[in-house]
C-alpha cells in the first residue's frame, strides 16, 4: 500500500513535469512519464538484460543498448530500454537522428501506447480516438484523426468556431490552467499558424510535427476525464447523497 501511495504522490508532481513542452516522455530509465503499457505515471527502472542459454549449458547475458549508424554517419539509431515499476513490463525505444534534425523517438515495444477511452465519452468521439490511437505507423493519419476527434469533442461541448484554432481559444478560458496549457500546446506543436489548413479541415492528412500525433492523444485523454468522466462521478456522488438525505428525512440538495 505504501508503495502505491508513493507512486500516487509522484503522479501529482509529475503530470506537470511530464507535460512540459520541452520534456516529452522518452522512457529512459530514471526519467518519469506515463507507461505505454499500463498508463501509470512512473519513474522508469533500469531494465533486466535478456539472457540466452548456451549449448554448453552456460548463460550469456545480453546488452540492453544498441547503436548503429549509416556509412556516411548522417543517420544514427540508438535503441535503449527501461522497465515499468508498476506493471513490470519492458519498454524499448529507438532514438533516430537524421542529419541535423531534432531526434525522433519511436516506440519499438510495445508497438503502440496502449490507450482506452472511458465509456462516458460519446460513441462518435470514442471511435475517432481509438482509431487515431492505433495509427502511430502513420503519424500524419493519426494526427488528422485526433484533430478531428478534438473538433467533435469541442463542438459537442458547445465550443463552436470557424476552425479548431478558434475553438481552442474559446475553451481554454474555461479549463483548469494545466489542461488549458496542454491543449494550447496542441496548437503550438501542430504549428497551426504555418498549416492553417490543419485547423480548418481537421480530417485532412498533412505533414505533422514529430510529437504532434501522440501529444494530441494525450490531451484528448485529459479532456475525456474533465468533460465526461469527472462530471459523471460528481453526479453519482450527488445522487447517493440525495438518497441519504431522503432516508433521514432531510430536504433535497439545491440544484447545482
Ligand atoms: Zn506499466
Amino acid at each position: 500500500m505504501l508503495q502505491e501511495e508513493n507512486i500516487k504522490n509522484k503522479t501529482d508532481k509529475f503530470i506537470v513535469v511530464t507535460y512540459n513542452l520541452s520534456q516529452f516522455t522518452h522512457y529512459e530509465a530514471g526519467s518519469s512519464g506515463k507507461c505505454p503499457h499500463c498508463q501509470h505515471i512512473v519513474f522508469f527502472n533500469t531494465p533486466r538484460e535478456g539472457k540466452i542459454v548456451l549449448p554448453t549449458g552456460g548463460i550469456q547475458y545480453l546488452d540492453t543498448k544498441l547503436s548503429t549508424e549509416s556509412e556516411d554517419e548522417r543517420e544514427k539509431v540508438f535503441v535503449y530500454s527501461s522497465q515499468c515499476p508498476n506493471c513490470k513490463k519492458p519498454i524499448v525505444v529507438a532514438k533516430i537522428e537524421i542529419e541535423e534534425k531534432p531526434p525522433v523517438y519511436r516506440l519499438v515495444h510495445p508497438f503502440n501506447v496502449v490507450r482506452t477511452a472511458p465509456s462516458e465519452v460519446p460513441e462518435e468521439i470514442r471511435e475517432d480516438f481509438l482509431e487515431a490511437a492505433v495509427l502511430p505507423v502513420s503519424e500524419k493519419a493519426s494526427a488528422a484523426l485526433s484533430r478531428r476527434c478534438l473538433q467533435h469533442l469541442l463542438t459537442e461541448r458547445g465550443y463552436k468556431g470557424k476552425d479548431l484554432n478558434e475553438q481552442i481559444e474559446k475553451v481554454v478560458k474555461d479549463l483548469p490552467p494545466r489542461i488549458a496549457e496542454n491543449l494550447d500546446a496542441v496548437r503550438v506543436i501542430g504549428n497551426f499558424a504555418a498549416h492553417p489548413i490543419k485547423s480548418k479541415q481537421t480530417g485532412l492528412i498533412v505533414d505533422v510535427e514529430p510529437e504532434e500525433a501522440n501529444w494530441t492523444l494525450d490531451v484528448l485523454e485529459e479532456l475525456f476525464e474533465y468533460f465526461y468522466v469527472q462530471p459523471k462521478k460528481a453526479e453519482e456522488k450527488r445522487k447517493r447523497l440525495e438518497e441519504k438525505l431522503k432516508e433521514i428525512g432531510k430536504p433535497p440538495l439545491k440544484k447545482p
